[in-house]
């Protein structure tokens, strides 16, 4: 009982903005709203409308996984003690995939991961008897939130600059400290406020210390904790509905033309002039800025120019049913990188737009995202 009813304020307070079922049914992503991991392709969607959080799902994510992903968030977002707080999280992007997607690239095999702006949920991990293709030599075990929730406590510390508080006192009480593994603490703690580590004891078994420090993060009175509501679908078969797939791929081709004509006909090339940065800036070459070269004879820029700080600089070109500026073998990257080094494509945050974005908020080039700072005078 209890659980329905919790169940139904989410949806109550999500749908408090536009028509009740606006934010409930699982759409196409608007287009420009994923501005990272190029590498995962969601085709379900749904928004936290009094937070601003996108959910994101590809398309082996179930409906159930995205309903409650959106609901643990929402909740987990609402507990938190200071609506400041919570006001950081606008523009976060939760992704969620399965076994089936790719790992984060550079990693040997991590399919969940959480940070300033960002969360990243694996559904086969989620309230079931799972192994972790992390541990594959693992016993499975039962896992109903836990590791959701241990992410989004990663999150919850980078997204509200907690490091340093947390270090000092998970340094000073935790029992065998070690400061190779200091950014777990936070989300071991997460877990057990919330009830989703292995033992489920939650935040009355806590050391005082440590409830101490998570009530000045959560709101104590709030107490909240997630559940394996509903029926789980099985993952089994989801893989199986081959007809499903290539219908709701359809409607992705779709919405990709749509978007790639939108495109066309509204992005602004003039106001692509502007400082921009790879966050955050490593070297030179992660900072630049991009101006007009070369314009037709109605004063429309046909050829754009990039120059990091590095001193690099080369020519680019508005190819916009492509999704941005392609370059030529001037760019270093050209011929070795043929995947993601050839061409600025461009982002959008939906976020900050009207029906069709105009401007663009940056672009991703060899799969790192360089966002605009400031415009050229
Ligand atoms: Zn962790």
């Amino acid at each position: 009982m209890k659980r329905f009813i919790i169940g139904y304020l989410c949806w109550a307070v999500l749908a408090q903005p536009h028509k009740e079922d606006e934010d409930t049914v699982i759409r196409t992503p608007p287009f420009g709203v994923q501005t990272m991991w190029p590498f995962y392709q969601p085709t379900k969607y749904l928004k936290i409308e009094p937070f601003n959080i996108h959910i994101l799902g590809t398309p082996s994510v179930s409906d159930w996984m995205m309903r409650e992903s959106c609901l643990l968030i929402r909740n987990m977002v609402a507990a938190l003690k200071r609506p400041e707080d919570r006001e950081k999280f606008s523009g976060h992007q939760a992704f969620l995939i399965t076994d089936d997607d790719p790992a984060l690239p550079g990693t040997r095999g991590h399919r969940n991961t959480g940070g300033h702006g960002f969360s990243l949920f694996n559904e086969d991990l989620v309230c079931a008897e799972a192994v972790d293709t992390l541990y594959p030599d693992a016993k499975p075990a039962f896992r109903a939130w836990d590791t959701p929730v241990h992410e989004f406590g990663h999150a919850i510390e980078h997204t509200l600059k907690l490091e340093s508080k947390s270090d000092a006192v998970f340094s000073r009480h935790a029992r065998n400290y070690n400061p190779k593994v200091a950014r777990e603490y936070i989300a071991w703690a997460v877990q057990a406020w919330f009830a989703s580590t292995r033992d489920g004891r939650g935040r009355d078994a806590m050391p005082d210390w440590q409830f101490e420090y998570l009530s000045t993060i959560f709101s104590a009175e709030n107490k909240w904790t997630p559940v394996c509501n509903g029926v789980r679908p099985s993952r089994t078969a989801a893989r199986n509905t081959g007809t499903i797939t290539s219908n709701s791929s359809t409607v992705e081709e779709n919405a990709k033309r749509e978007s790639t004509l939108s495109l066309v006909r509204h992005v602004d090339l003039e106001a692509l002039a502007g400082n921009y940065q790879r966050i955050p800036v490593q070297n030179k070459w992660h900072a630049g800025s991009i101006s007009i070269e070369k314009r037709d004879d109605k004063g429309q820029p046909t050829v754009l120019r990039w120059t990091n700080q590095a001193g690099k600089s080369w020519r680019l070109f508005p190819d916009l049913e492509a999704g941005g500026l392609q370059t030529d073998k001037e760019n270093p990257y050209y011929s070795s990188n043929l995947k993601s080094g050839r061409i600025f494509q461009l982002a959008f945050d939906r976020t900050k737009a009207t029906a069709f974005p105009t401007h663009a908020s940056g672009f991703w080039f060899q799969d790192q995202l360089y966002v605009k700072t400031s415009e050229i005078k």
